[in-house]
């Protein structure tokens, strides 16, 4: 049986009409309908959205504040700027799954946010400084690939770690970063639901079109080489334009957000999280096969890497935003590195040791741009989480 959907997600004159809260109702009655299991209480879920089953930082309320500025579209042209994120619950549960986004049907879309992907993200960022203190020592291309056995371990969900490995995660993890980046990440995934839930097929074409400059010749270069894997190329084609264009949309409701006044540099850390995320978990799924479906996530990442550098490296960004400290870019140039560490990118007969030329060179072109820098924000823990300190001032 087909049933019959609407290309993009619209809302009619009737759904419209009944108002946010009632549609709001709907949505966290059809996400609680769906019979999910709230997460158990790890620290590592209370750390990045608060207590299970509480929703004291998944209500939408609060994702509103979070994104500001979402927009269901309306079938009716006549209507405009009245729905917005706060009809559409997300929610967390105990899955072993990514996010995702119920189709919109009854106009009651709502956004799913897995345990698993809380998990894994903040053992991303766990291992985070241990790779910042691994590259400050100066290693040699064997001492760097070797060391590559702890995110093989660490991050693996099948295997549990060793009391060597959780030694050196606990030497050198950062408990108040990763925290912090992993909300950063859900709020980015949550985001990206959000684009797939309510962003217009405009707002998607206008997002897609940043990749001509971003990355010119993607599709010859990425996708055109693998269309005898792909049943129907043209559809995927499409399946994969959107998920590009939902990447870019989170990235840019991120950057309006709250968040991306006062510390973007944290912002710009959690996507890249969500994005290493999602890859390891297809790593781990089934090797990293291509998908029908998605592009591939380290694709992904760079193309979300390059949206964040260009966003950075624009003094605009900066004008009404918190200018970025200079252990945030360090960050920022990190993450990059990270990423091609874990991929096995460094090794000989690949890229061999690049990786001080990575970090080097975005640190070099974000000086030559001449942006803003101040002092890095600096973060204690109290009994609601993490607070930033202000200076008097
Ligand atoms: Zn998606």
């Amino acid at each position: 049986m087909h049933r019959i959907l609407p290309e993009y997600p619209s809302l009619s004159r009737s759904e419209v009409a009944e108002g946010a809260a009632k549609r709001l109702a709907k949505s966290r009655r059809k996400f609680i309908g769906q019979g999910s299991r709230y997460p158990a209480e790890e620290p590592w879920i209370i750390d990045a959205v608060g207590r299970a089953g509480a929703f004291d930082h998944a209500s939408t309320s609060v994702i509103h504040e979070w994104l500001k500025g979402w927009r269901i579209p309306t079938r009716d042209p006549a209507i405009l700027d009245v729905q917005t994120s706060l009809a559409v619950f997300v929610g967390v549960i105990e899955s072993k799954g990514m996010p995702e986004t119920s189709p919109l049907q009854g106009g009651a879309p709502f956004v799913t946010i897995s345990s698993h992907f809380v998990e894994i993200c903040s053992r991303i960022a766990d291992l985070f400084p241990f790779f910042a203190s691994l590259v400050a020592r100066g290693p040699n291309v064997d001492q760097m690939n070797t060391a590559r056995w702890l995110p093989a371990e660490y991050l693996d969900p099948e295997v549990s770690a060793s009391r060597e490995a959780l030694e050196l995660i606990r030497g050198h993890k950062d408990g108040l970063f990763t925290a912090r980046t992993t909300a950063a990440a859900v709020r980015w995934a949550i985001a990206h639901e959000m684009a797939h839930a309510v962003a217009s097929k405009a707002e998607r074409r206008e997002a897609y079109e940043q990749t001509a400059v971003l990355w010119s010749g993607l599709e010859e270069e990425q996708w055109f080489p693998k269309r005898h894997h792909l049943a129907n190329f043209r559809e995927s084609i499409e399946r994969y334009r959107d998920e590009v264009a939902c990447d870019l949309l989170a990235n840019k409701y991120v950057l309006m957000s709250p968040f991306g006044v006062d510390d973007l540099v944290t912002q710009v850390s959690g996507a890249l999280l969500a994005l290493e995320a999602i890859k390891w978990d297809g790593w781990t799924q089934d090797g990293s096969a291509i998908s029908q479906t998605h592009p591939s996530p380290a694709l992904r990442f760079k193309l979300i890497w390059l949206s964040w550098l260009d966003t950075l490296q624009d003094p605009e960004t900066w004008a009404g935003r918190d200018a970025p400290g200079p252990l945030g870019l360090q960050d920022f140039a990190h993450w990059r590195a990270y990423e091609k560490w874990i991929s096995g990118a460094y090794r000989d007969g690949r890229e061999g040791a690049a990786w001080d030329r990575d970090i080097s060179e975005t640190l070099d072109f974000l000086r030559m741009r001449e942006i803003p820098v101040a002092a890095d924000p600096v973060y204690v823990r109290d009994h609601n989480g993490a607070v930033q300190l202000v200076r008097p001032g």
